[in-house]
């Protein structure tokens, strides 16, 4: 159903109060998680502030926020000691006072008795809430939430503890703004995953794309991991209807380096297409030791397509239990075209597997040779009809390195894949 007038989305701001949030001892995985959840539910996040336990920075933060915005989302500061001071000043705020709550004192009551620990007054306390607010039951914890409405504006207070947290955010809040909002629509966004181009170059690339955008579609370049992640994302209800079109000239204008037209990691886009084929994969992985496995078993189902993986970190490794030549190891090389090439070879061949990936290099900051200096390295994707090799020289720090070797051999797989398809 579509209304002739485009409806914006609702806008909703959160504030993470909290001390440790700004000394930067706590990651503020709070406002991340909660910014992810009313983006799906369909509110547009304006911003994510942070403040310290004080009185005054919460209040001015209430003050200077709630007119701008339909929903204001806090967390931190209900617990029970002195620095807990978030309904306090909601008191302040709302001109109010605390009252006790008779179920959330019942509440607390037996949960302390359950742990076995005392009920002290400063537990009881945990009970008096802002007259006229409404009390979210949190069945994991201590303190309530709090939902306030005024004058079609919502302020929730919600505990800090995250899985508290979460759990008074998905049973007791996200129901209710989606009564109070029954229109809600997620945000749309549409995705295409490049490789080989930096991003200035498919900027240069999409100048005509980008000028012909409708006002309420917005495109943005999220590059990361040696690879370019595009995003066109819907700013009205209108524009829902014109995503995908505007999504399918953006794949065609970049096909010849897009790698994926989701929103996933790249492996497992290639996990899809293994799993599509009914293939299986191997891996020989030196230099990345390990890590282009726990890329692919980090995602529920590999078991389907994934067999192994061999960390064959020394010379002495690939000798013994891949067949590489000894002799190889001086000249040409452990890293080397033939050694990654023998290595893919021979795990495809030990495995039984469809498709072999093998990679070797110095990721640095030490070793390389005159031939294979820091940075190079070297890639083998090997399957019955063919074996494909590739050598690439990285120029980051070894953390760098590892993440920009693991892509570059993810898309040699990915073109092995395409060609025996
Ligand atoms: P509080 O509700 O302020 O007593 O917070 C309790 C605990 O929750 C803190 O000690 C933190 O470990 C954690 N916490 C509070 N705020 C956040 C946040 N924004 N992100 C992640 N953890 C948090
Ligand atoms: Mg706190």
């Amino acid at each position: 159903m579509q209304s002739s007038k485009p409806m914006p989305f609702p806008q909703a701001i959160i504030l993470t109060i909290g001390d440790e949030l700004l000394l930067g001892e706590t990651l503020d995985t709070n406002s991340a998680w909660i910014a992810t959840k009313l983006h799906e539910t369909g509110f547009k996040v304006l911003r994510r502030i942070s403040v310290g336990d004080d009185q005054q920075a919460i209040l001015q933060a209430l003050q200077e926020e709630s007119a701008r915005t339909d929903l204001l989302i806090m967390t931190g500061g209900l617990g029970p000691t002195s620095d807990d001071i978030t309904k306090t000043v909601l008191c302040d705020f709302f001109h109010t006072r605390l009252v006790l709550h008779e179920s959330t004192l019942q509440h607390i009551t037996s949960l302390l008795q359950q742990r076995g620990t005392p009920l002290l007054e400063r537990n009881r306390a945990q009970a008096l809430v802002p007259e006229g607010c409404t009390v979210l039951p949190n069945p994991r914890g201590t303190a309530p939430g709090l939902w306030f409405e005024n004058m079609q504006r919502i302020w929730i207070a919600l505990p800090g503890v995250p899985h508290e947290m979460k759990g008074l955010l998905e049973e007791e809040v996200l129901p209710r703004l989606k009564q109070k909002w029954p229109a809600l629509q997620a945000i749309q966004h549409r995705y295409v995953l490049t490789y080989g181009q930096g991003e200035s170059q498919v900027a240069e690339r999409l100048v005509g794309f980008e000028a012909s955008l409708p006002e309420n579609i917005r495109l943005a370049y999220l590059p990361g991991n040696g690879l370019l992640k595009l995003r066109l994302s819907a700013a009205d209800s209108h524009a829902l209807q014109l995503l995908d079109d505007y999504h399918q000239q953006l794949i065609a204008l970049l096909s010849d380096i897009v790698v994926g037209t989701e929103n996933l990691p790249y492996e497992l886009l290639i996990a899809q297409k293994l799993l599509t084929k009914k293939a299986t994969l191997a891996l020989a992985e030196s230099c990345t030791g390990g890590y282009l496995a726990h890329l692919f078993t980090s995602h529920p189902g590999s078991s389907a397509y994934f067999t192994g993986s061999l960390v064959c970190y020394s010379p002495e490794v690939k000798v013994q239990w891949l067949n590489v030549p000894a002799e190889w190891i001086q000249q040409p090389g452990v890293v080397s075209e033939p050694v990654a090439r023998a290595m893919a070879e021979g795990i495809r061949q030990k495995l039984h597997t469809d498709y072999a990936l093998a990679i070797t290099g110095w990721l640095g900051p030490d070793g390389g040779t005159p031939e294979a200096p820091v940075g190079t390295v070297w890639i083998a994707a090997a399957h019955q009809s063919q074996t494909l090799t590739r050598r690439h020289q990285l120029r980051g720090d070894r953390q760098r390195n590892l993440v920009l070797s693991a892509t570059h051999a993810l898309y040699l797989l990915d073109e092995l894949i395409r060609q025996t398809s």
